[in-house]
């Protein structure tokens, strides 16, 4: 089969590869549509999250790996003691490895498991015709989610747990700081929480037009002062989604809180950002942070099927496999006019 294989830095090949047999407790997905997402691109530009060295625990696998964590298609072979799927299943893959018996495991919360890791950074993903997976990864599709909806599940995951996990009520005010896929779907899932008034904040029209689009008010913080004409214009914030991870946005989401309102940090920051406690404490406001999800992709699924959440609106491009290369990997970092791009696999 065909598979984008990530070797090292600026070294990602679409080669042959041997398709895996499904062992006892996994899944094999014939993959139809798979999304890029950032951590691919830290992957591939900065050599960065990827399993190398040791082999990880729970997948037992290293690079070379095939990339891809975002991914629906139809189950084709099931593992021994596998059941509630069957082959011909249209499903969408929930790509956290965990090992169900650490502290958090235990309390439920596997995306904070000590041995988490991700299908596609740390085993082989679905940036590939064929993907074994363990067997409780898979949710099933209902037939009116397309395949491409499906692929958009787990990035949405990321935004609705953001958004299920902060303090915002119905008809309470938002900011958004970065208008990247991530920084659309929490505008998508603040909206449909029940958000009143969303601000959308980049530096990019492109971007912002999208967000618009999606009912957020655009701000364009390369020409305005974010924090003030948010301020003018709300009087202030309940909560702001920091879905960029620059001082700036974090200096602006601080200041456009209202006294009581918090700051989720969604975006993985890598380096030390300053934070104006003083400002936080005058206002008895939160900041908190959230990491992917857990327990969320049946709920991000059904709201997808009702119409609640138009996620399609996000993807920008569709690339074939061959061309993830220069037509995904490379084009997302030179041209930011790009939200999300899906890679058709098997059609
Ligand atoms: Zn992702
Ligand atoms: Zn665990």
């Amino acid at each position: 089969m065909k598979a984008a294989v990530w070797y090292g830095k600026k070294d990602v090949r679409v080669e042959e590869r041997e398709v895996k047999a499904a062992q006892a407790g996994q899944v094999k997905i014939k993959v139809q549509y798979a999304g890029i997402c950032g951590s691919d691109l830290h992957a591939y530009h900065h050599g960065v999250g990827i399993q190398e060295g040791d082999k990880h625990p729970l997948s037992g696998q290293n690079a070379p790996l095939t990339l891809g964590h975002e991914f629906a298609g139809v189950v084709s072979e099931l593992g021994d003691h596998v059941s509630g799927i069957k082959v011909g299943d249209r499903v969408v893959v929930e790509p956290l490895y965990h090992c169900g018996k650490c502290e958090y495991c235990i309390q439920g919360r596997y995306n904070q498991c000590t041995q988490f890791g991700f299908v596609g950074l740390n085993g082989d993903g679905g940036f590939a015709e064929y993907v074994v997976v363990e067997s409780y990864m898979v949710h099933a599709l209902p037939d009116n989610v397309s395949f491409e909806e499906g692929a958009l599940v787990e990035p949405t995951a990321v935004a609705l747990h953001a958004v299920r996990h902060s303090k915002l009520k119905v008809g309470q005010k938002v900011a958004v700081y970065g208008a990247g896929p991530i920084g659309l779907l929490t505008i998508l899932s603040a909206k449909a929480a029940g958000a009143s008034e969303i601000y959308a904040v980049d530096v990019f029209d492109e971007r912002l037009n999208l967000a618009a689009k999606l009912g957020a008010i655009p701000v364009n913080s390369a020409q305005v002062n974010a924090t003030d004409t948010i301020l003018q214009k709300s009087g202030g914030i309940d909560v702001a989604y920091e879905a960029a991870g620059v001082q700036p946005t974090m200096d602006s989401a601080i200041s456009v809180i209202k006294k009581g309102g918090e700051v989720v940090v969604i975006a993985a920051i890598p380096t030390p950002l300053q934070v104006n406690f003083f400002e936080l404490l005058v206002k008895e406001a939160n900041l908190t942070s959230t990491l992917a999800y857990r327990h969320i992709f049946p709920e991000v699924v059904s709201l997808i099927a009702e119409g609640a959440l138009d996620v399609k609106q996000v993807i920008t491009k569709k690339i074939k496999l061959d061309n993830i290369v220069e037509e995904g990997l490379e084009l997302l970092m030179s041209d930011k006019s790009h939200a999300k791009i899906l890679i058709e696999i098997n059609e």
